[in-house]
C-alpha cells in the first residue's frame, strides 16, 4: 500500500495548461492498492539546474533517466501527479514483444533493409525489464512466458506468420500451441490455438514504475511529483516551468505521453489519446487460479480491440480489454469489461470484482511509435498505441544514446513518417470509431 495519499486524481494535460490544481492520487486501481511504500516527494518550489530534465515519470521518463544517470548525466525527473500515475502504473502488466504494428509493417515503410535496425531491437525492452528488477532488486511479481490467442483460423495464420517473423529476428523462445495444447494454458473453448512467447511474461506494473523511481534516485536523480510543467521556453539552455519552481537544462526529454496535453503544440496534431479498461477480481482460491491459467502467463487475444488478462501475484484475473478513442472516462467500467471476462471464462460468474479502473494510452494513425526531436535540445518519444511496456524501456535506452551522441538507433524511429488522423482533430475520434467497427466485424466473422 501506498504511504501516503492527496486527496484525489487530476489530469496532468489540462495541469499542463494550468487549469488544475495539485490534487493527484493514483487511479483507483488494484496496483495503487497493493503497491509497494513508497515516498511522497517534494514538488519543485524553487529553480534549479540539470543537464537533463524528463518531463513525466512515467516507464519512458523513467527508463530514460536510469539510462542517463548510469552514463553520468545529472538528471531531474518533473511528475505532474505521482511516480507511475499514468498507464505505466495502471496498465495491463504485459511484457509484449515487438512494437503496436510489427515489424513486417516497418519493412514496407522503410524497406527490408533499414527494417532489421528494428528487428534487432523488438526484443530488447523486455531484456532491459529484466536487467532492471534483477540489479535493483525491484520486486513486482515478474513472470516468464505471454500468449497470443486466436480466435480463428485467420488469426491462427496470422501468428504462424508473426513466429516466422521474430524468428528470423532471433527470438528462439517461440512455440505454436494447438487447440488442445491451448487448453493447458488457458481454460476456455474460445480459440483455436495460440502462440507462447516464453520471452513474453508480465509484472506488477506500479511496482515496476516506483522499483525504478527508487533507482533513479539511488544513482543521485532527482524525482519531483505533483510538478506539472506548465510552459517550457525553447533555447539553449532550455527552461521549464513548473507553478512553483523552473529547471533550466542543456537538454529536454518529453516524456507526458497520453497526458501532455498541449504542452509540446508540435506533438499533438498526430496522436490520439484513447482510454481502455481494466478490472481486478477477488483473490481466486488456489484450485480456481490454477483451473483458469495453469502456466500462470498472461493471454492476449488477436482482435483489432483485444481482450488481455493475466493473474496478479496474489492470484486475482487482471482483465482488460476495449478501446475508448480520444479517452473519455466511460461511467460504468464493469459493465464494458465484465462481460468480456465472463465471455472467456463463464466460470467465474459469482466471482466479485473488487476493482475496476480506466488509464490512457496514446495512439498514432501508423500505430508506431512517434519520436523525434525538436530543434537541437528536446527530445521526444510517445504514441506506443498500447503496446509500450517493452517500447517504452528501450525507448529510455535510445535516449541515452543520442544525448551520448550516437544516434543511430534513436534516427531510426525518428525517420518512421507519421500522418495526421483523417477528420482531423474533431473528426478523428468518428472516423476511428468507424475504423474499428470495420475490424471488429471483420474479426467477428473471421474474414
Ligand atoms: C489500461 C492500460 C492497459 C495497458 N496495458 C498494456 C499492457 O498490458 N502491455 C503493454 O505493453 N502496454 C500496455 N499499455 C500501454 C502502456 O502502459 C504505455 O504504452 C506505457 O506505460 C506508456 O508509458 P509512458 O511513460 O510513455 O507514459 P505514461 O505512463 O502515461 O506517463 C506519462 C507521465 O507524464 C506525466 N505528465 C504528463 N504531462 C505532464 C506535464 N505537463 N508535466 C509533468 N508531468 C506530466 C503524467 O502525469 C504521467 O505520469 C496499457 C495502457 C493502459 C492505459
Amino acid at each position: 500500500m501506498l504511504e501516503q495519499t492527496r486527496s484525489s486524481e487530476h489530469d496532468a494535460g489540462a495541469a499542463a495548461s494550468g487549469i488544475v490544481d495539485a490534487a493527484v492520487e493514483h487511479a483507483p486501481s488494484y496496483y495503487a492498492a497493493s503497491a509497494n511504500p513508497s515516498p511522497v516527494r517534494d514538488a519543485l518550489t524553487a529553480d534549479i539546474e540539470t543537464d537533463v530534465c524528463i518531463i513525466g515519470a512515467g516507464y519512458t521518463g523513467l527508463s530514460s533517466a536510469l539510462h542517463l544517470l548510469e552514463a553520468g548525466f545529472r538528471v531531474t525527473v518533473l511528475e505532474a501527479a505521482r511516480v507511475g500515475w499514468g498507464a505505466s502504473g495502471r496498465n495491463g502488466g504485459q511484457i509484449v514483444n515487438s512494437y503496436s504494428r510489427d515489424i513486417d509493417v516497418i519493412e514496407k515503410t522503410v524497406g527490408k533493409k533499414d527494417a532489421a535496425l528494428f528487428g534487432d531491437m523488438a526484443f530488447e525492452g523486455g531484456r532491459i525489464i529484466r536487467e532492471r528488477v534483477e540489479k535493483y532488486g525491484i520486486r513486482c511479481d515478474l513472470k516468464d512466458g505471454g500468449v497470443f490467442a486466436a480466435l480463428n483460423d485467420k488469426q491462427l495464420k496470422e501468428i504462424q506468420h508473426q513466429k516466422a517473423l521474430w524468428e528470423r529476428y532471433g527470438n528462439d523462445q517461440l512455440e505454436m500451441l494447438s487447440q488442445s495444447d491451448m487448453r493447458n494454458v488457458v481454460d476456455t473453448d474460445q480459440y483455436v490455438g495460440g502462440l507462447l512467447d516464453k520471452s513474453g511474461g508480465h509484472i506488477h506494473p506500479l511496482n515496476l514504475a516506483l522499483g525504478e523511481a527508487a533507482a533513479v534516485e539511488s544513482l543521485g536523480g532527482k524525482i519531483y511529483e505533483d510538478s506539472a510543467v506548465v510552459r517550457v521556453e525553447r533555447g539553449e539552455p532550455v527552461k521549464v516551468f513548473t507553478e512553483k519552481g523552473s529547471v533550466t537544462a542543456s537538454f529536454l526529454i518529453v516524456a507526458g505521453n497520453a497526458y501532455l496535453g498541449g504542452l509540446v503544440p508540435e506533438l499533438k496534431a498526430k496522436s490520439m489519446p484513447c482510454g481502455t479498461q481494466v478490472i481486478a477480481t477477488e483473490p481466486l482460491s488456489d484450485e480456481q487460479a490454477s483451473a483458469i491459467l495453469p502456466q500462470d502467463y498472461c493471454v492476449e487475444d488477436c482482435n483489432y480491440l483485444l481482450d488481455y488478462y493475466r493473474l496478479s501475484g496474489d492470484k486475482r484475473l487482471i482483465y482488460g480489454g476495449g478501446v475508448v478513442y480520444g479517452a473519455r472516462d466511460p461511467s460504468d467500467i464493469n459493465a464494458i469489461i465484465r462481460p468480456k471476462m465472463l465471455k472467456t471464462f463463464p466460470q467465474l460468474e459469482n466471482v466479485k470484482i473488487d476493482y475496476s479502473w480506466t488509464g490512457n494510452f496514446l495512439m498514432t494513425l501508423s500505430r508506431l511509435p512517434q519520436v523525434g526531436r525538436i530543434g537541437n535540445n528536446i527530445y521526444y518519444s510517445q504514441g506506443c498505441s498500447g503496446h509500450g511496456v517493452t517500447y517504452t524501456h528501450l525507448a529510455g535506452r535510445l535516449m541515452s544514446e543520442v544525448l551520448k551522441g550516437q544516434a543511430e538507433r534513436f534516427d531510426a524511429f525518428a525517420s518512421l513518417p507519421h500522418l495526421p488522423f483523417p477528420g482531423g482533430h474533431m473528426l478523428r475520434v468518428p472516423f476511428s470509431m468507424l475504423g474499428a467497427w470495420y475490424y471488429t466485424v471483420r474479426d467477428k466473422f473471421g474474414i
